[in-house]
């Protein structure tokens, strides 16, 4: 696999980051998954748009590459011949060659990028979407700007955990009796019709695909209800998903062990799904 560090593209072997890189002492980095539907990337612009604004909310400086994007995740779909997958971008606050806390001068110390393709074949086609996945609910324990998209994952990665454990595939995060997200993932509901699905704040991370998901459910005259919702209201409802750049659309057919309507995948978010993947297609740059 050929991957890009810093202006270059390598193979994987041969890439390197500082041990002082702020990302690997502090998780002080942030990211993006774009996924690659028959080649083409989706959603580009948004993905791109949530990182401007991760790296202002951190005071993080630009990458010098940031304008050449475009073509960075072009180049590395042609040399890996992605046909179906994803690519992973990570910018961090780079490396001072000493541990100290403070920012270090954006004089001196430039951001550190780095890309790198995952081929999925098969993504569009999961099979688990005709199946439904099983999630349990877990405390959400993170911080309070997960509007931010840092790599400080390791609660999210120990609820992928306790998931596993329990015979399940994902893990809802609940704080103050309300649903935030999934671990790398945004929740739903679906009752009487209509699409609920938690408001954008701080809390929860704005995802891309969320954004579009909505929009689309809209233009099919669906409804739409932007709130918060319990894991009580949860296990009542008619069905349940969620979405995210990997996964798109994934049915949720179960909750802590209980079904959730029929148990089975839901009319609303196959739809959804199939409207998701073509819309997307469409789309894809
Ligand atoms: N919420 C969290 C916590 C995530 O990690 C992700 C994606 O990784 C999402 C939501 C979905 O965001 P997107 O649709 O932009 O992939």
């Amino acid at each position: 696999r050929i991957v890009y560090v810093n202006g270059e593209y390598l193979p994987e072997e041969e890439a390197t980051v500082s041990i002082f890189d702020r990302a690997f002492l502090m998780a002080d980095g942030v990211y993006e998954v774009t996924s690659v539907l028959g080649g083409k990337i989706i959603d580009f612009d948004g993905h791109i748009a949530r990182l401007e604004r991760s790296l202002n909310e951190l005071d993080m400086q630009k990458p010098e590459a940031f304008d050449d994007l475009l073509s960075i995740h072009r180049e590395l779909v042609a040399k890996n011949a992605i046909d179906e997958g994803m690519i992973y971008l990570q910018v961090t606050r780079g490396s001072a060659g000493d541990r100290d806390f403070a920012f270090p001068d954006p004089e001196v110390v430039k951001p550190t990028l780095v890309l790198f393709t995952q081929s999925k074949p098969g993504l569009a086609d999961n099979p688990a979407a005709k199946t439904g996945i099983k999630v349990i609910s877990i405390d959400d324990i993170r911080w309070g700007r997960r509007d931010i998209k840092t790599t400080q994952l390791l609660y999210p990665s120990m609820g992928k955990m306790m998931a596993k454990r329990a015979g399940a595939d994902d893990a809802w995060m609940v704080e103050d009796g309300k649903v935030t997200e999934g671990t790398s993932n945004n929740a739903y509901i679906v009752k009487d019709g209509k699409i609920i699905t938690r408001e954008l704040s701080t809390d929860i991370l704005h995802g891309i695909t969320r954004a579009a998901v909505l929009r689309f459910a809209k233009e099919a005259q669906m409804k739409v209800e932007e709130r918060s919702f319990t894991i009580d209201e949860a296990k009542q409802a008619d069905e349940a998903f969620v979405t995210s750049a990997s996964t798109f659309v994934m049915p949720v057919v179960e909750l802590d062990g209980a079904p959730i309507g029929s148990g089975s995948v839901g009319p609303v978010a196959s739809r959804l799904r199939e409207i998701y993947l073509e819309e997307s297609r469409k789309v894809g740059i």
